[in-house]
């Protein structure tokens, strides 16, 4: 077989022939190679001890870091190409269900492939003899598009449960089936994700949700189990029937549903995701038969709070999603002084994305309701601009008089009473922007604090 290689990529082969050690191209970068894709990076896989790699590329005046020198990587820079060379290894002691404690390192290419999880990872390719290795027909599974596990999935589950969520991930990204062997042991063994670091899940669960094919990959991370260990709390919407006529679907369903409509944005595939979280505990059913779910816009919204955060989301996504959530009920016939607290709430920079996550769940409702509530949300996003084209982000902060003006010209009195009647003024001035100069304003600060004095 011949590929195609980057100079730099046979340049570190040959260097490392040079100096009488194999090397093989291995992992994503010979199986996109292979499915003609652009590789993202590069590895490499070698005899040579990483102490060796490092003297032999630093010998020739190559950048080399000694990334992962305990697991045997190092990356070397060539031409501004970054390049993961790793010895020949098999992890040992898997027993914390974290990265191997310890790694063996093994002299032949073989072995090495033994401990990759899925077969369309383990192919490694010599270029300079033109030669593909693939013990475990990586090749015809690449073919088939299929992602199957190296040997016994059970065992390869075993060693590192994340292996399970990686299978999604490399399905949705490759848009690959999951064979049938391989999805029985994720299935049986799917609990042993919960002993895996949040930091990893959250890594390959972005990669699922940001997929090309991403909802092929929340359908199967539905399918085995997996959503359930990440988010138990949706489980509780698994089944629940929501008894009213602009749902079709029980709550899970229409939630997954509603994620084949979410644009490839992260903060907007959480949102979606668990924007509807809350409902089965605030459940009611009302005299007329039909269920309601007060509030579950804002306990989904702390609920979401509590589930980023374990999974150590970053808090600048937390407090979007949480946004989102609190806000995704969005009143779409809301007139414009509605719009404008609409607004200054969530703020300007996120209103493209609300309007991204109130249209997926449209799109996830009743059939029936489907033409009238398109038409609103239409209707809503052209009013909506009219509404951002005459402010800024309709924010306290623009209101024409600030505290000091209040205190020294309207004789307020320092403290808390400042804030009060500030934001007193500001939500006069959203009912009407013509309201936002200092004279009115002034004087209204005047009336304000007589009628709150007169009230004690
Ligand atoms: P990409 O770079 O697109 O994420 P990749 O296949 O290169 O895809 P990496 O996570 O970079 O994935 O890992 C490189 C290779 O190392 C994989 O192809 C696989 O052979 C092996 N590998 C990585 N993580 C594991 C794991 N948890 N268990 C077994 N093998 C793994
Ligand atoms: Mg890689």
């Amino acid at each position: 077989m011949n590929l195609f290689l980057p100079e730099e990529v046979l340049n570190a082969c040959r260097i490392l022939a040079h100096n009488k050690k194999e090397s093989y191209v291995v992992g994503g970068g010979i199986r996109d190679l292979i499915l003609g894709m652009a590789p993202q990076d590069w590895d490499l896989a070698t005899d040579a001890h990483p102490r060796e790699v490092e003297r032999i590329f630093k010998r020739k005046g190559y950048k080399v870091i000694p990334t992962g020198i305990k697991y045997g990587t190092v990356t070397v820079h060539i031409n501004g190409v970054s390049l993961e060379i790793t010895t020949f290894r098999k992890e040992a002691d898997y027993t914390d269900y974290r990265r191997p404690s310890k790694v063996k390192f093994v002299t032949n290419i073989e072995d090495d492939l033994s401990r990759r999880d899925f077969t369309v990872n383990a192919l490694a390719y010599d270029p300079l003899r033109s030669l593909l290795c693939d013990p475990y027909h990586g090749l015809a599974d690449l073919k088939k598009e299929m992602i199957r596990a190296v040997r016994d999935a059970e065992e390869r589950f075993i060693e590192d449960p994340l292996r399970m969520l990686r299978a999604v991930r490399f399905s949705a990204e490759l848009g690959f089936s999951i064979d049938q062997k391989t999805k029985h042991a994720i299935i049986r063994n799917v609990e042993l994700l919960s002993k895996i670091s949040a930091e990893r899940v959250r890594e390959e669960l972005d990669r699922v949700l940001m997929a090309v094919h991403f909802f092929k990959g929340l359908e199967a991370m539905q399918e085995l189990g997996l959503l359930f260990v990440i988010f138990p709390e949706l489980k509780e919407g698994w089944l629940f029937a929501q008894y009213h006529p602009s749902h079709q679907y029980t709550v899970l369903t229409h939630t997954i549903e509603a994620m084949r409509y979410t644009p490839a944005d992260l903060t907007v595939r959480l949102a979606v995701l668990l924007h509807d979280v809350a409902k089965p505990r605030c459940y009611s059913r009302g005299e007329d038969g039909r269920g309601h779910f007060y509030g579950h816009n804002v306990l989904g919204s702390e609920m979401a709070e509590e589930i980023l955060r374990r999974l150590c989301y970053s808090n600048r996504v937390i407090k979007d999603v949480v946004t989102l959530i609190r806000e995704h009920m969005l009143e779409l016939r809301m007139g414009p002084a509605g719009q404008r607290r609409l607004v200054a709430r969530v703020g300007r920079r996120l209103i493209p994305q609300l309007l991204q996550v109130r249209l997926a769940d449209i799109m996830a409702h009743s059939q029936s309701q489907l033409v009238r509530s398109w038409e609103e949300y239409k209707q809503f996003t052209a009013k909506l601009e009219e509404t951002l084209k005459t402010g800024g982000d309709f924010a306290l902060r623009e209101l024409a008089v600030n505290g000091t003006d209040i205190i020294e010209e309207a004789g307020v009195t320092p403290g808390p009473l400042v804030g009060v009647v500030l934001r007193k003024l500001w939500d006069e001035v959203l009912e009407d922007p013509e309201k936002n100069n200092r004279v009115y304003l002034l004087s209204q600060a005047k009336k304000i604090i007589t009628t709150l004095n007169n009230h004690g």
